[in-house]
């Protein structure tokens, strides 16, 4: 068992699970509480389940979903949402982090999810609309604001509507026709009023940023997470070393985007297909600064990144050169700090959630082997077996 943190498997485990939760955690030989129901899983490795710190449920992951997002109602879209949820459930994420949806709607099914349905979904945490310029980055999403006092009650409708989140889209985007990746939206003044705003209601701020100047900028308004950061310029990328370090020393969790489609491989929009052996080196130095590091998928926004790409990620984030222990933690208990669930997501440990996998394979030697995945428990509830690999007995 790989338990969220450690760099070594436990062998032989047992984890007592009662209700929704891990109760306790032994090795091998472990005392087995009586009448209790066992699932005998013999030479898989158990693990916690994924977290996909950034994806969009409201996103089809076809070549045109904000098309399609436009033509969709609600209760369509709700539907659709649910669906994707539920396809990187079966592929072993057990909590997305909705980083844009639009009208609220990732936030109906979080609450759906507490209420404990029949059918299960990830665990859900969400920003609702990114707030963004008028006609900028995602304004389909219904979140565009402007001037302090916009964007100041951009952000307490959010904190009213209950949102985990606040995301914001600090420069420009690769999938918004018009906006431009490396061009700056919001300067630093407004982010600066939106992380106030934001942390006067105790939430914390996430800046989609591509641009160099817009990371400059989200730095120095404080925010507490960076998507993307690909330090884009007009003609190239430029991560200066000064910001390098501040986002380490101030702990500001970089939102990498991993993870492909393995068919899709090579489909990168030229804007980043031609930066990407700067990206690769300016990922290098944020991972050697000991930066915060939170891969996402990004899933729902291309052919690329369907809804249950993360298990996709390892490989990118080995070319960087982390290795399967750093992979795995961060996939697991640092994504789940990043997502302010670090109390109860994550890890394989007494009061944590019972999101457990078992996979085939020691996945501390084998970048593959999360997709070799042969059971998902979500909340103790068995979501997927796959076929031939039943559990022996009493599925809770
Ligand atoms: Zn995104």
């Amino acid at each position: 068992m790989f338990d969220g943190t450690n760099s070594t498997l436990v062998a032989e485990p047992l984890v007592v699970i009662a209700d929704r939760a891990i109760v306790s955690v032994h090795g091998p030989g472990g005392p087995v509480p009586p009448g209790a129901s066992i699932i005998d899983l013999p030479g898989l490795t158990l693990m916690p389940g994924l977290i996909d710190p950034h994806l969009h449920l409201c996103l089809d992951a076809t070549d045109d979903p904000f098309g399609h997002l436009e033509q969709a109602d609600d209760d369509t879209l709700r539907q659709q949402m649910a669906e994707a949820a539920r396809r990187a459930l079966r592929a072993g994420v057990t909590t997305v982090r909705d980083l844009g949806d639009r009208g609220y709607l990732a936030l109906d099914l979080r609450d759906r999810h507490v209420a404990g349905r029949a059918d299960p979904l990830p665990a859900i945490v969400a920003a609702g609309p990114p707030i963004t310029t008028p006609g900028g980055h995602c304004h389909v999403l219904g979140g565009a604001a402007s001037g302090e006092r916009g964007l100041r009650a951009a952000v307490r409708e959010r904190a009213e509507r209950g949102v985990d989140v606040i995301k914001v889209m600090a420069s420009g985007g690769n999938v918004t026709p018009g906006s431009l990746a490396h061009v700056p939206q919001f300067g630093a003044d407004s982010l600066r009023a939106i992380v106030d705003e934001a942390h006067r209601q105790g939430l914390p701020v996430t800046a989609h940023a591509h641009s160099a100047q817009s990371i400059a900028d989200a730095v120095a308004a404080d925010v507490d997470g960076i998507e993307h950061a690909t330090f884009m310029t007009a003609d190239g990328v430029d991560a200066p070393e000064a910001l390098i370090r501040a986002i380490a020393a101030r702990r500001i969790a970089v939102g990498w985007t991993v993870g492909l489609d393995p068919g899709q491989r090579g489909t990168a929009p030229p804007q980043i297909a031609s930066r990407m052996a700067a990206l690769g080196a300016s990922r290098r130095r944020l991972y050697e600064s000991g930066a915060t590091l939170v891969p996402g998928s990004d899933a729902g926004v291309s052919p690329a990144k369907p809804h249950d790409v993360l298990p996709y990620a390892p490989e990118d984030l080995a070319a960087v050169g982390l290795s399967l222990a750093e992979i795995l933690r961060t996939m697991t208990s640092g994504a789940a700090q990043a997502c302010g669930l670090g109390h109860r997501k994550g890890r394989i440990a007494p009061g944590y959630d019972a999101d457990i996998l078992a996979i085939d394979g020691n996945p501390l030697e084998d970048l593959a082997a999360i997709r070799r995945l042969r059971a998902v428990y979500a909340g103790g509830r068995a979501i997927h077996t796959a076929p031939g690999r039943q559990a022996t007995t009493g599925v809770p």
